[in-house]
């Protein structure tokens, strides 16, 4: 007998009736002779809902009580999922993320996990139930407060789970087939990806593609777990996401290796602003002193892009990215550090987008680069800030440009499909 570790995301348990459904397919798993841990996101989007809420009360709310009020979120959800699958002749117990064993560090609002305890989810097991966790939380190793591991976070905690308990397989049930060249609410003639490497989904994933959280990826590959991305709403075979290439029966061939592509597909995000940091004297020490600040205020930055200093003034600019979310965090911690740095003003732009083309094959194609501009430039598309990894080239647009330039990146390179299109079965693209 096997264990599986499955996860549901909020469009899966969005309503009544989508937590009735998703009950039936757990206890079809357990039925089939596994053992059966769930991992559940909140309902719909009320992690949204409740950090809109949190906004009215408060501009910036404190780490500690946004994390005791989103984790009520996943608590909903996994008390009536227990409900919903007692209903149906089986034995079920749900968890919070502490009383599951998920020990994290002390950084509210984007806590990492350091450690699984699973003890009493075991016991649940032995004990013929279906184990139920609620996602994205955990509790603090040092003062057992209540974290979350960020937004997106049941991904981490349910391979976090499948690690710890030394699963066969995680699946991730979402509201779409599986991952997908491009996502499918943008790009229509998107297609589905049969198997990537953890090394491109860890980029896609890095680069905006919510399907799978980066965390999570990390994690899966550190401890080697494979993923199954599908969807809750089809019985369809997703995409496996694994360090070995996936074998497929074929009539003709008998055991066949999916190949990896040259270019996985392509991402894009919308989450990110940028801030300008203008008028900073051009001398040793100067970008040492603004990240300095942005990283004492535990804020991750994502490009960087210095402008060469006007001659006369011996003045230059520094941009960089960052979530929106930090966004006034980092203006304020900047302002404060003012007569520190010694620049003359900030400037804060939260209309920008990031497209990113991914592929292990750009390695050895010198082509690619030339072509993703090539296609910008055919879409009119202004680029703003370029970055590049060995497997990556990233550029930053104005954010309404963003779907015109997923979309023609897509199809310059011969990505679209000629069949089926992608299929969006629930959610909001919240
Ligand atoms: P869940 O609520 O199940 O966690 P998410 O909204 O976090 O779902 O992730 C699923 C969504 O990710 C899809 O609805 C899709 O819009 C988006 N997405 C972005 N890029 C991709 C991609 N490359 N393949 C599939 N889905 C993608
Ligand atoms: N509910 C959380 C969020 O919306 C966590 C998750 O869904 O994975 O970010
Ligand atoms: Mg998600």
């Amino acid at each position: 007998m096997g264990l599986v570790v499955q996860k549901y995301g909020g469009s899966s348990v969005s309503d009544a009736e989508g937590i009735k459904r998703v009950a039936k397919r757990i206890v079809e798993a357990k039925r089939n002779g596994n053992d059966v841990v769930v991992v559940v996101s909140a309902m719909g989007d009320t992690t949204d809902e409740l950090i809109d809420l949190a906004e009215q009360v408060s501009p910036m709310p404190a780490g500690r009580e946004l994390d005791m009020l989103l984790t009520a979120g996943e608590r909903i959800s996994m008390a009536l999922l227990a409900m919903a699958i007692k209903n149906l002749g089986h034995k079920a117990q749900s968890f919070t993320g502490s009383q599951a064993g998920v020990i994290t560090d002390s950084v509210h609002n984007k806590a990492r996990i350091i450690d699984v305890t699973p003890g009493r989810i075991r016991t649940a097991l032995d004990e013929d139930n279906i184990a139920i966790v609620a996602g994205f939380q955990g509790v603090s190793q040092r003062g057992k407060d209540i974290t979350t591991l960020g937004r997106g976070g049941s991904d981490t905690t349910a391979v976090a789970l499948a690690a710890a308990l030394d699963a066969e397989v995680c699946e991730i049930y979402t509201d779409v087939d599986g991952v997908f060249t491009a996502d499918p609410r943008v790009v229509t003639k998107a297609r589905k990806i049969d198997w990537i490497s953890f090394e491109d989904m860890l980029e896609l994933a890095a680069s905006g593609s919510k399907v799978l959280l980066h965390r999570c990826v990390e994690y899966a590959r550190r401890y080697n777990i494979p993923i199954h991305v599908r969807s809750s709403y089809s019985g369809l075979r997703g995409t496996w996401v694994s360090s070995e290439p996936l074998v497929q029966k074929t009539q003709q061939q008998g055991d066949k290796k999916v190949e990896q592509a040259i270019i996985s597909g392509v991402a894009h995000d919308t989450s990110e602003a940028k801030i300008t940091v203008v008028g900073v004297p051009d001398k040793p020490g100067e970008a040492a002193s603004i990240f300095r600040t942005i990283a004492d205020s535990e804020i991750n930055i994502d490009m960087i892009v210095q402008n060469v200093s006007a001659a006369s003034t011996g003045l230059t600019d520094i941009s960089f990215t960052l979530p929106k979310t930090e966004g006034r965090k980092a203006i304020e911690a900047l302002k404060k550090n003012r007569s520190g740095i010694g620049y003359e003003s900030l400037r804060y732009d939260d209309q920008i987008g990031k497209i990113s083309l991914i592929g292990a094959g750009m390695k050895t194609n010198p082509g690619v680069t030339a072509d993703f501009f090539t296609a910008l430039s055919d879409a009119g598309v202004n680029i703003e800030l370029i970055s590049t990894s060995e497997i990556r080239i990233s550029v930053v647009t104005r954010k309404d440009d963003v779907p015109e330039a997923v979309r023609a990146v897509h199809s310059a390179f011969g990505l679209d499909s000629d069949s089926d299109e992608a299929v969006v079965y629930g959610g909001t693209g919240r």
